[in-house]
């Protein structure tokens, strides 16, 4: 759960029973904040709501002071590496770092509570860090530059709709065959995967060690 707005923290499941008070909330790593709270699944990427709800904070700084408005800005910089598979695992430390330093030098509370989003994913999910910045891989299938579409030469019909519907023309094959996605030339848009009639369901994606079809809820390993 994401308590207490854009300044709030991530905190998971296991703390399921955690009083929705402010000291309890505080120890956890989080505010009560707006008294927002946000429930999220397996299908959302706790870095990229790392850097979604930093990215607001960054914008929000006013910049009166150095701590607050050259650190979130640092933090986010370092975010959208790691979304984007160039993260370093010395990026780790790194935002741990400058978050502690924004929150402890800021002069208001904007500045204060912007690195709680960072602070508490890198406490509970760090797994979820190190997977994005090692494996290439985001288990949540979020993060598009770690995710590579296919298609299954088993399933595919060789009916040509993902084809068809391709913007850049990635995809080939002969009617009544297999159909192959040129990896160089897909944009990752997607198209052919909500496209791929749902009796073949031909169109997987791969995301570092994980594959997942359509059909499937979760990631198969
Ligand atoms: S902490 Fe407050 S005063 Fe300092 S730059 Fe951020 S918003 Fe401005
Ligand atoms: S993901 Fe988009 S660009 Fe890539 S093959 Fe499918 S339709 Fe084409
Ligand atoms: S839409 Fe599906 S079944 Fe048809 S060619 Fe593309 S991958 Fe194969």
């Amino acid at each position: 759960m994401q308590t207490g707005g854009p300044s709030g923290g991530c905190i998971p499941a296991d703390k399921i029973d955690l009083p929705v008070d402010y000291e309890s909330l505080t120890g956890a790593g989080s505010i009560m904040g707006s008294g927002g709270l946000v429930v999220l699944d397996e299908d959302s990427c706790m870095v990229d709501i790392a850097r979604y709800f930093l990215s607001f904070t960054q914008e929000e700084s006013c910049g009166k002071c150095p701590p607050c408005r050259l650190g979130t800005r640092a933090m986010l910089t370092i975010l959208e590496r790691i979304v984007a598979g160039q993260g370093q695992m010395a990026d780790i430390d790194t935002l741990e770092e400058i978050a502690q330093t924004v929150k402890d030098g800021s002069l208001c509370g904007l500045g204060q509570t912007a690195p709680n989003p960072v602070l508490t994913t890198l406490r509970y999910f760090k797994e979820e860090y190190k997977e994005h910045i090692e494996k290439a891989q985001c288990t949540a299938f979020v993060c598009g530059e770690l995710i590579s579409y296919h298609i299954d030469s088993d399933r595919c019909s060789g009916c040509g709709a993902c084809a068809r519907v391709c913007p850049v023309k990635a995809i080939s094959g002969e009617k009544k065959n297999p159909h192959l996605i040129d990896q160089d030339t897909c944009i990752g848009c997607g198209l052919c995967l909500s496209t791929c009639p749902d009796k073949f369901a031909a169109v997987y994606r791969r995301s570092g060690e994980l594959t997942r079809y359509e059909n499937q809820k979760y990631p198969s390993g």
